[in-house]
C-alpha cells in the first residue's frame, strides 16, 4: 500500500497541462462549444467547465487529491470548514430529523447544531464522547439521520473510537477529522460515511486560505453538491490552489509539528505551575489506547491548564516572545490562545467547564520553528506566569515575536 505521504505528492494532477505546480483557473465561466454542449454541462452534477458555482478545474484538482488521501470515491470543497459542515447538516437533514452530536466540538459546529438546527425543526442530542457507547445509546432507530463526531476534538484533544462509531447502523456517520489531517487517520476505513476537514488549518498550512472539504461515496457527494450549488459556499480557486500546494508538504510539516507538540507536552507535564496537559502522545491521555491504534501522528495541537486561573493565563500570553497570540492552527508560526479571556470570554465557569475549558487553559498550535526555540519560549512563559510576573521586556527579543 502506498503511504499517504506519497499520495499527497502524486494526487490531484489531472488536467494540469504538464505544470508541476497547481494552476489557478480564475474564470467564473466557460465558453460553450455548442448549445448541446451547454445543455449537457448544465445538467451534469459537479461539472468543472460551465459556471464557477457548479465546479472549477483548480478546485477539482484539490478535491481529487483529498479523495485519494481519504480513500474516498469523491470529495467536494467549500468556501470554509463551516460551509462544508453546514452543507452536510442542512443538506442531509429534513424537518423532523434527529442528529446525535458530540458535545466536545468546534465552537461553530456547536452553534450551528444548538442554535440553527432547532429553528429548522431538526432535533440534536449532544453526547459526551469521553463515555464509551455514548453515541450508540443516543441513536433512535429509524429516526436518527446523522451522527456527528470530531476526533481529535478541539481544544482538549478528546478521542472518539472510530471503529465503534463506524459500526453504528442506520444513520449517516460524519467525522470532522481536521486535527488529524488525512495523514493522521482515515475515518472512511473505519466505516465512517463522510469525513470533513477545515482545510484552512494544517492542510493549506500557511494561513493563506479559508477552505473546507468533505469526502465520501460519490452518491453522497453528488447529493451534497445539489444542496451546495444553491447554498453558494463555493470554494475559491485561489484558496484551493494554495491548499493543494499545502498538501504537497503536509507530510514533513505535520511530522515536525507533531514532534514539537510531543516535546512540549512531555516537558510541560508535571512542571511547576501546570495542572494538566492534553496531547495524544501522553500516556496520561484518557484514550491513550486509541491514540496508539488510531492515529499515525499525534498532531501539532495541545492544550494545558495553568495553575492560577485567568491571571496565570493572561500572564502567560503576555510573557511569550516567539509564540504569537492568534486563533487558528496548523500554520508555520506557533500560535497560542487563552480561550477564557478571548473566544470564550462570555462564558461563566460552568459553561467553560462543559466546553472543556478551564480559566487557565492555554491552547497551543506548534509551528515549524526549531523545536528547542519553541520549548524555551513556552517554558519561560510558564515559569513567568507561575512566578506571578511577566518576563522583563527586552526590546531586542520582543521584536522577534511580535
Ligand atoms: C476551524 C475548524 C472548523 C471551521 O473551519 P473554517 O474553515 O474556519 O470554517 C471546523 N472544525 C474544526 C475542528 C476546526 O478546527
Amino acid at each position: 500500500m502506498v503511504s499517504p505521504e506519497t499520495i499527497a505528492i502524486t494526487a490531484g494532477r489531472n488536467d494540469t497541462g504538464g505544470s508541476l505546480a497547481p494552476a489557478v483557473w480564475a474564470s467564473s465561466t466557460f465558453q460553450m462549444t455548442s448549445l448541446d454542449d451547454g445543455r449537457r454541462q448544465a445538467m451534469r452534477p459537479r461539472t468543472t467547465r460551465f459556471y464557477g458555482r457548479h465546479g472549477n478545474p483548480s478546485v477539482r484538482a484539490f478535491e481529487d487529491a483529498v479523495a485519494a488521501l481519504e480513500g474516498a470515491e469523491a470529495a467536494m470543497a467549500f468556501a470554509s470548514g463551516m460551509g462544508a459542515i453546514c452543507a452536510v447538516v442542512l443538506g442531509l437533514c429534513n424537518k423532523g430529523a434527529h442528529i446525535v452530536a458530540q458535545q466536545q466540538c468546534y465552537g461553530g459546529t456547536t452553534q450551528l447544531l444548538a442554535g440553527v438546527c432547532p429553528r429548522f425543526g431538526i432535533e440534536v442530542t449532544f453526547v459526551d464522547a469521553a463515555q464509551p457507547g455514548a453515541f450508540a445509546a443516543a441513536v433512535r432507530p429509524g429516526e436518527t439521520m446523522l451522527v456527528l463526531a470530531e476526533t481529535p476534538a478541539n481544544p482538549r484533544l478528546d478521542l472518539v473510537d472510530l471503529d465503534e462509531l463506524g459500526a453504528l447502523i442506520g444513520p449517516i456517520k460524519v467525522v470532522d477529522s481536521t486535527l488529524a489531517t488525512p495523514l493522521g487517520q482515515q475515518p472512511l476505513a473505519h466505516g465512517i460515511d463522510l469525513v470533513v476537514h477545515s482545510a484552512t488549518k494544517a492542510m493549506a498550512g500557511h494561513n493563506d486560505a479559508v477552505l473546507g472539504v468533505v469526502a465520501g461515496a460519490r452518491e453522497l457527494i453528488e447529493w451534497l453538491w445539489g444542496f451546495a450549488v444553491l447554498q453558494g459556499a463555493t470554494a475559491s480557486p485561489y484558496d484551493a490552489t494554495n491548499a493543494l500546494r499545502g498538501l504537497r508538504t503536509l507530510g514533513v510539516r505535520f511530522r515536525q509539528q507533531s514532534d514539537t507538540a510531543t516535546a512540549l507536552a512531555h516537558a510541560l507535564e508535571g512542571r511547576d505551575g501546570v495542572l494538566e496537559v492534553r496531547h495524544p502522545s501522553l500516556a496520561s491521555h484518557p484514550r491513550a489506547d486509541l491514540a496508539r491504534t488510531q492515529l499515525r501522528h499525534p498532531g501539532g495541537l495541545l492544550s494545558f491548564e495553568l495553575a492560577g486561573g485567568v491571571e496565570a493565563g493572561t500572564a502567560f500570553m503576555s510573557a511569550v516572545q516567539l509564540c504569537l497570540p492568534a486563533t487558528s492552527f496548523g500554520g508555520p508560526e506557533t500560535l497560542v490562545t487563552h480561550p477564557a479571556s478571548t473566544t470564550h470570554a462570555g462564558l461563566g465557569p460552568e459553561e467553560l467547564a462543559v466546553s472543556g475549558i478551564g480559566p487557565g487553559t492555554i491552547r497551543l498550535s506548534a509551528g515549524l520553528e526549531g523545536t528547542e526555540d519553541v520549548l524555551a519560549d513556552v517554558l519561560a512563559a510558564v515559569d513567568a506566569a507561575q512566578a506571578g510576573t511577566t518576563a522583563s521586556p527586552d526590546p531586542a527579543e520582543g521584536a522577534l515575536g511580535r
